[in-house]
């Protein structure tokens, strides 16, 4: 692989059986841009751009990777999330652009400067957490994760990021820290684990092989196990008129919403996340 352009033919050709052709170029373009320190811009303008021999091994040593399946954010170590640089590893979720969405419409709807407390329950990475405190720099944010090594990742993402967010180890199925539990939240926020054997079947490899398990799966017979036990802590630790916001699994919206309704929860709204499936809801405690 003399040239740039050399570079996406090889990879475009041995990754064909993984990935889709505008997969395979958006992949090959970060890995590029990884190697050369050109823009991403200028990587997919100059293809004629010559790479040196470091480079060119690099660059099949990451190829090399792909091809088993590896996600390329576990290859490189990092990723963005809504514009802010997080580290990955397999031991937290790599973020997903549907996330990106559901922090969004958190955005929208939280007033800046009001001092929340804001929690965050299956932080993995940190990236909900991080971008909200980053967005409502007057909040107290708080994250737990049940894996030791998902918080470690957590708190590298907060501190190069520079926010600062209380981390704690806790499962959200049995939530009885005091430092948890002694304070009231506006703000409750999840994405917990929501995949089924089910929809196992039609995920691609490169998740259910390399994403950590923990972060994924429900058992099949209790597939809103998680926003069950989320919902019955928030009735007791929302403040008043706070705000519970979930990511789910777009075949299970309407249980869902039943399930908060018979907890009491009021306003529920369901939103499609960019697939148009649906993905996220808001309800509030009244
Ligand atoms: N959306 C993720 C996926 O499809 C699952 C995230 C989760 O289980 N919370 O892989």
């Amino acid at each position: 692989m003399k040239t740039v352009k050399d570079a996406f033919d090889v990879f475009k050709t041995s990754l064909a059986e993984i990935y889709t052709a505008p997969e395979a170029e958006a992949i090959t373009s970060l890995v590029i841009t990884e190697v050369t320190g050109l823009s991403r811009a200028s990587v997919r303008a100059f293809t004629e751009t010559e790479l040196n021999v470091v480079q060119s091994e690099r660059l099949l040593t990451y190829l090399d990777d792909l091809k088993t399946g590896k996600p390329i954010q576990y290859i490189l170590g990092h990723t963005e999330f809504y514009g802010l640089p997080i580290e990955v590893n397999p031991s937290v979720l790599i973020p997903r652009p549907e996330t990106e969405e559901l922090v969004e419409w958190i955005l929208q709807t939280i007033p800046r400067n009001s001092g929340y407390n804001i929690l965050d329950l299956g932080t993995g990475s940190g990236c909900i957490p991080i971008v909200l405190k980053s967005k409502l720099i007057d909040s107290k944010v708080f994250a737990i994760d049940i894996s030791p090594s998902a918080l470690e990742t957590a708190q590298r993402n907060a501190a190069v990021n520079k926010v600062d967010i209380t981390f704690i180890e806790a499962d959200i199925l049995s939530l009885k820290t005091p430092e948890i539990t002694g304070q009231k939240y506006n703000v409750i926020v999840s994405n917990p684990p929501y995949v089924t054997n089910a929809d196992k079947l039609q995920m691609h490899r490169n998740v259910t092989d390399f994403e950590p398990h923990t972060a994924l799966f429900v058992p099949d017979h209790d597939p809103l196990l998680f926003y069950n036990a989320i919902a019955q802590f928030a009735t007791n630790q929302l403040v008043k008129g706070g705000n519970l916001f979930f990511e789910i699994n777009e075949s299970y919206g309407a249980e869902t919403v039943d399930m908060l309704v018979k907890k009491g929860f009021q306003h529920i709204e369901l939103r499609q996340d960019m697939a148009g499936k649906d993905r996220m809801i808001r309800a509030i405690l009244l």
